[in-house]
C-alpha cells in the first residue's frame, strides 16, 4: 500500500510543534503533526483537581514576542489569559536559614541583610564600572563576578539562574542563555552610562508590549496547549510514536506506531523534529552523519516538581510573593526553590486553601529524580515546616519527574547549534524545532517555531507556484 503523503509532518507536540503546526494550518499547509504521548503540550501540562490549578512543567510566561501575543490573541474567546498579582513583584531569597526580599531601590540595597558590606560595594560599583568583557566566551559566573564580585554572584546571581535553568552558572554561557545581555555587557562599561544613554539617546522605535509582566491561563497553560492542539483537527495524531524516518527521492518518510501497535508510513517533503534533543538524536542519527553526537552532547537538567496543597489555616507565612530561590552555595539547604502559586495566580487553590510548588534537584541535586516520592515529600515538608510555618499535612500531594528538564546552553552551545543547522542544511526539507535551538522560555520557543512557520510557508507556497508553472499539478 503507498504510504499516505503530506506536505509536511512535524513529530513531537510540545509548545514548539503546536506553534508550528498551527502556523502551517491557518496558512492552509497540508501536515500532520504526530505526538507520542495521548495528549498535547509536552512538558506543559496541567492538571485541575479539587479546586487546585496543577501545572506539571512552566508556571507562568513572560510574553515578550509579538509572536506569543498572536498565539495568545488567536485562542482568546476559548482561554482567558490572567496576569500575576502584584504581590508576585517581591521575590525572596533563601539566606543563612531565613528568607530575604530581593532589594529593588538603592535604600532597601544599601540595608539588605542579604548582601556583605563587599557584595554591596561590588554591586554598586559594578554598575557604575566594570572591567572589560574578555574575548573568549565567558560564563555566567565569570561575567557576574567581573561586574560585581563574588558575592553578588553567588547570592543573586546563582539563585536566579537556578530559577530559570535549573542550571550552574559555572558552566552556562551568558552569550547563549541570555544573548541580548551579552551584547550589553559587550558594549558598556557602565551600566548607569548605558541606562542614561538608553534613556535620553535616540529612541528605537519599539514593540508595544500587550501582555505585560507573567502570564497564565485560566486553566493553566495546559490549557493553551489544548486550545492550539484543538484547532489542528485531524491533523493532530496523538498516541502516535515515531519510530524511524528516511530520506527518499522527494522527501522522507515517516514510521510511527499508534496507541494499538499499528505501525503506519507517511510520506513528506518537510519533515520538523519538534522532539527533545535525545529523541531527535535517535532519530536523525542515521540520516545526518555528526548530527546525533552534537545533539548528545547537550546536557539537560533534571528536576522534580512537587505541588504541595494545604488548609489555608496550616500554613502560618503569609507567603505574600513570588516565592524564594536559593543560592547554590546554601548546600545544607535541600530544595531549589519555592513558589507560592496562588499568591501569583490565585485562582490555583482553593479560597480555603494554599499551593506551594516546590523544586528539587536541577545541576546541583542530578539524583533528585531517583528519589521516592515519601522522601521528596518529607525533605520538602522538613525545610518547609520552619520557614513557613506550615503545620498540618498536605491536603493534595503531586509530583513531576523530569530526568531531562531543560537543556543547558554551556559554553560552546551557539557553535554547536550553527554546525547541527550546517549539518542538517544538507538534507533538504529536514528542519529542528525545539528548547535546545534558541533558547528555553515559552517565549523562545514559540517565537523560534514562528520564524520558521514563515520559511516553511514561503517554501511549500513557491514549490505550489513552481509545480503549477511547470504544469506539473
Ligand atoms: C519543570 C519545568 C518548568 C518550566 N518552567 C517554565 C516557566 O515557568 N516559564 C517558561 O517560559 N518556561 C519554563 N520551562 C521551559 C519550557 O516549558 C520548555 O522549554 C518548553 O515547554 C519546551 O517545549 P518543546 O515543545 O520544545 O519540548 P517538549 O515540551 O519537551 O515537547 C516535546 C514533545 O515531543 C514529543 N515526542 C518525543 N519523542 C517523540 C516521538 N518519537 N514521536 C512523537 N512525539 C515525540 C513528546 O511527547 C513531547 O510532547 C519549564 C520547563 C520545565 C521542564
Amino acid at each position: 500500500m503507498n504510504p499516505i503523503t503530506k506536505e509536511v509532518v512535524v513529530v513531537g507536540g510540545g509548545i514548539s510543534g503546536l506553534t508550528l503546526s498551527w502556523h502551517l494550518h491557518r496558512a492552509g499547509v497540508d501536515l500532520a503533526l504526530i505526538e507520542a504521548s495521548d495528549g498535547v503540550g509536552g512538558c506543559t501540562r496541567t492538571e485541575l483537581r479539587d479546586g487546585f490549578v496543577l501545572e506539571k512543567g512552566p508556571f507562568n510566561v513572560m510574553v515578550r514576542d509579538p509572536a506569543f501575543e498572536g498565539l495568545l490573541d488567536s485562542v482568546a474567546d476559548e482561554v482567558g489569559v490572567v496576569t500575576a498579582s502584584p504581590a508576585a513583584r517581591k521575590r525572596y531569597i533563601y539566606r543563612r536559614g531565613r528568607l530575604m526580599c530581593v532589594p529593588t531601590n538603592p535604600v532597601a540595597l544599601l540595608t539588605t541583610p542579604m548582601l556583605s558590606l563587599g557584595g554591596k560595594f561590588g554591586l554598586m560599583t559594578g554598575l557604575m564600572l566594570s572591567g572589560r568583557a574578555r574575548d573568549e566566551e565567558e560564563t555566567i559566573e565569570q561575567v557576574a563576578i567581573r561586574r560585581f564580585g563574588k558575592d553578588v554572584s553567588d547570592t543573586m546571581i546563582s539563585a536566579v539562574i537556578a530559577g530559570i535553568f535549573a542550571g550552574d552558572i559555572r558552566k552556562l554561557s551568558l552569550k547563549a542563555c541570555f544573548p541580548p545581555v551579552a551584547d550589553v555587557d559587550r558594549q558598556a562599561r557602565s551600566l548607569i552610562g548605558y541606562g542614561l544613554k538608553k534613556a535620553f539617546g535616540p529612541k528605537k522605535k519599539r514593540h508595544k508590549k500587550k501582555y505585560k509582566g507573567l502570564v497564565s491561563i485560566d486553566g493553566g497553560l495546559g490549557a493553551l496547549t489544548d486550545a492550539l492542539g484543538r484547532s489542528l483537527g485531524s491533523d493532530l495524531l496523538v498516541n502516535s510514536k515515531v519510530e524511524a524516518i528516511r530520506q527518499v527521492d522527494d522527501g522522507y518518510e515517516v514510521d510511527y506506531r499508534d496507541g494499538e501497535g499499528n505501525s503506519t508510513t507517511i510520506k513528506c517533503r518537510h519533515l520538523v523534529m519538534s522532539s527533545p534533543a535525545p529523541e531527535t538524536s535517535r532519530l536523525i542519527s542515521p540520516l545526518v552523519a555528526g548530527a546525533g553526537t552534537i545533539l548528545d552532547s547537550i546536557e539537560s537538567s533534571s528536576l522534580v516538581v512537587l505541588n504541595l496543597g494545604f488548609k489555608k489555616s496550616d500554613v502560618g507565612h503569609p507567603m505574600e510573593g513570588y516565592g524564594f530561590l536559593v543560592p547554590h552555595h546554601e548546600t545544607e539547604f535541600p530544595l531549589m526553590g519555592v513558589l507560592w502559586a496562588d499568591s501569583i495566580f490565585p485562582h490555583h487553590a482553593p479560597d480555603d486553601s494554599r499551593l506551594i510548588r516546590v523544586f528539587i534537584g536541577g545541576a546541583r541535586n542530578p539524583g533528585a529524580v531517583e528519589r521516592t516520592d515519601d522522601d521528596l515529600v518529607s525533605t520538602s515538608l522538613d525545610s518547609l515546616r520552619g520557614l513557613l510555618d506550615v503545620s498540618g499535612e498536605p491536603t493534595l500531594i503531586d509530583i513531576c519527574r523530569y530526568s531531562a528538564a531543560i537543556p543547558q546552553y554551556h559554553r560552546g552551545h551557539t557553535e554547536k547549534i550553527e554546525k547541527l543547522r550546517g549539518l542538517v542544511a544538507t538534507k533538504p526539507g529536514l528542519h529542528l524545532n525545539g528548547n535546545y535551538l534558541d533558547g528555553v522560555s515559552l517565549n523562545d520557543c514559540v517565537r523560534s517555531a514562528s520564524e520558521l512557520a514563515t520559511k516553511l510557508i514561503a517554501a511549500v507556497s513557491r514549490a505550489g507556484a513552481e509545480a503549477v508553472g511547470s504544469g506539473a499539478v
